[in-house]
C-alpha cells in the first residue's frame, strides 16, 4: 500500500469511496472524487499502473484546472493526499461506495464483484464503469443486486459533465438516488437508461469505430481523412478514430468482444486492423500511437494478451 494509507486491516477509514482499477478511468474518477473532497482508496494489482497513477492524477488535476478555470474545493496537495493506492482489495473494507473500473473482461469483473461483496460492508453500493457488460451479470455475482448499477463515465472523466447511468430492474430507488447524489457532488449529472449490452453510448459508438477502422483497412481513406469527414462535414468535436485513440484501442477491442458475446451480433466482430494495432502495441494516446501519433504521452502500458 502506498503513502496516505492506514495499515491493511485497519480499513482505510469508514465512508471512503473505493475505485477498482488505476487505469485511464480509475485515475480520472479518483481525481474527480478527491477534488470534491472525498477520501478515495484505489485498488489495482498491477505495480506498473500504481507506479504512475499519482503522477497521472497530478497531470489530470493541472489539465482540469486549466480547462475549467473555476476554483477547486481543495488544493492540489490535498486532492493528491486524499487518494490511497493499494494492490489489496481488502483495503475496501470500509468503503460505502465502490466504482469498479477494471479491464473490460467479463470473467475478471465477475470475480471482482464476488470479492467486493465479501469484503465491503453490507450497505455499500457498487457501480461498474463498464463500457458494455450488462450490469445485471455483475450484480448477479453479489448478494446485493439491488445495490448495483452502471455508472458509465466518459473519458476524460474530469472534463465530462454527464454520466450514462444504467439501472437494472433490481436496482433500488435508494441506490439510484445515492449514485445521482454522488454525481451531483462532483459537478456531474446522470442520464439514466435501462441496462443492456453497451447501453446507448457504446452500442452505437463501437459500431461506428469498427466501421471507421474498416474504411481505413479497405483503403477508402486514411485515418486523418476519416476524422476530418466527421469534424468538418458533421461538426463533431472529434472523429471516431481520434475518439478510439482517446478511449484506448485495447479497450475498444475488448468492448467489441463483449458486445459480440452479449448480443451474438457479428457486426461487433473487431476488424483486422483494430486487432493488429492492439497486437502491435499501438493502443492510442496511452502508448503514443494509435490511428494517429501522440509524441508526448504518459506511456503507462504495454500490450496485454487476450
Ligand atoms: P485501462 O486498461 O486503462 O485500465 C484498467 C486497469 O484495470 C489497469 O490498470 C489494470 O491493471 C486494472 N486491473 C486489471 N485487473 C484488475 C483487478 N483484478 N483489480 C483491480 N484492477 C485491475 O482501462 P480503462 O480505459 O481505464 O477502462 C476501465 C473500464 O472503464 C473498462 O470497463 C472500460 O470499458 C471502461 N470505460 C473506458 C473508457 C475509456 O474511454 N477508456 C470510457 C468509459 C468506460
Amino acid at each position: 500500500m502506498q503513502q496516505g494509507t492506514t495499515a491493511h486491516g485497519a480499513t482505510a477509514g469508514t465512508g471512503v469511496i473505493g475505485v477498482v482499477g488505476a487505469g485511464t478511468m480509475g485515475t480520472g474518477i479518483a481525481q474527480c472524487l478527491a477534488e470534491a473532497g472525498h477520501r478515495v482508496v484505489v485498488v489495482d494489482p498491477a505495480e506498473e499502473a500504481l507506479a504512475t497513477a499519482r503522477a497521472r492524477v497530478r497531470d489530470g488535476i493541472r489539465m482540469a484546472r486549466l480547462f475549467r478555470g473555476a476554483p477547486s474545493a481543495v488544493s492540489m496537495d490535498e486532492a493528491l493526499d486524499a487518494i490511497t493506492w493499494t494492490q489489496d482489495l481488502r483495503d475496501l473494507a470500509g468503503a460505502r461506495f465502490v466504482l469498479e473500473c477494471a479491464t473490460e473482461r467479463i470473467p475478471l469483473k465477475e470475480k471482482i464483484f464476488r470479492e467486493l461483496d465479501e469484503v465491503c460492508p453490507p450497505g455499500a453500493v457498487f457501480a461498474t464503469v463498464t463500457s458494455a457488460i450488462p450490469v445485471e451479470r455483475l450484480a448477479a455475482q453479489t448478494e446485493r443486486p439491488g445495490q448495483v448499477l452502471g455508472m458509465h463515465f466518459m473519458n476524460p472523466a474530469p472534463l465530462k459533465e454527464a454520466v450514462e447511468v444504467a439501472r437494472c430492474p433490481e436496482t433500488s430507488d435508494a441506490t439510484l438516488n445515492t449514485a445521482l447524489e454522488l454525481l451531483a457532488g462532483i459537478g456531474k449529472h446522470g442520464i439514466v437508461v435501462a441496462d443492456g449490452p453497451g447501453f446507448v453510448s457504446n452500442r452505437v459508438l463501437m459500431l461506428t469505430v469498427n466501421e471507421a477502422a474498416t474504411v481505413v483497412q479497405q483503403g477508402t481513406a486514411d485515418p486523418a481523412t476519416v476524422d476530418r469527414i466527421f469534424q468538418e462535414c458533421f461538426g463533431h468535436a472529434m472523429g471516431p478514430l481520434a475518439t478510439a485513440d482517446l478511449i484506448g484501442l485495447d479497450t475498444i477491442v475488448d468492448t467489441l468482444y463483449v458486445l459480440l458475446e452479449c448480443t451474438g451480433d457479428d457486426r461487433f466482430q473487431p476488424c483486422a486492423l483494430l486487432r493488429q494495432r492492439v497486437e502491435d502495441g499501438h493502443l492510442g494516446r496511452k502508448t503514443g500511437e494509435g490511428f494517429h501519433p501522440y509524441p508526448a504521452h504518459a506511456g503507462i502500458r504495454s500490450p496485454r494478451p487476450r
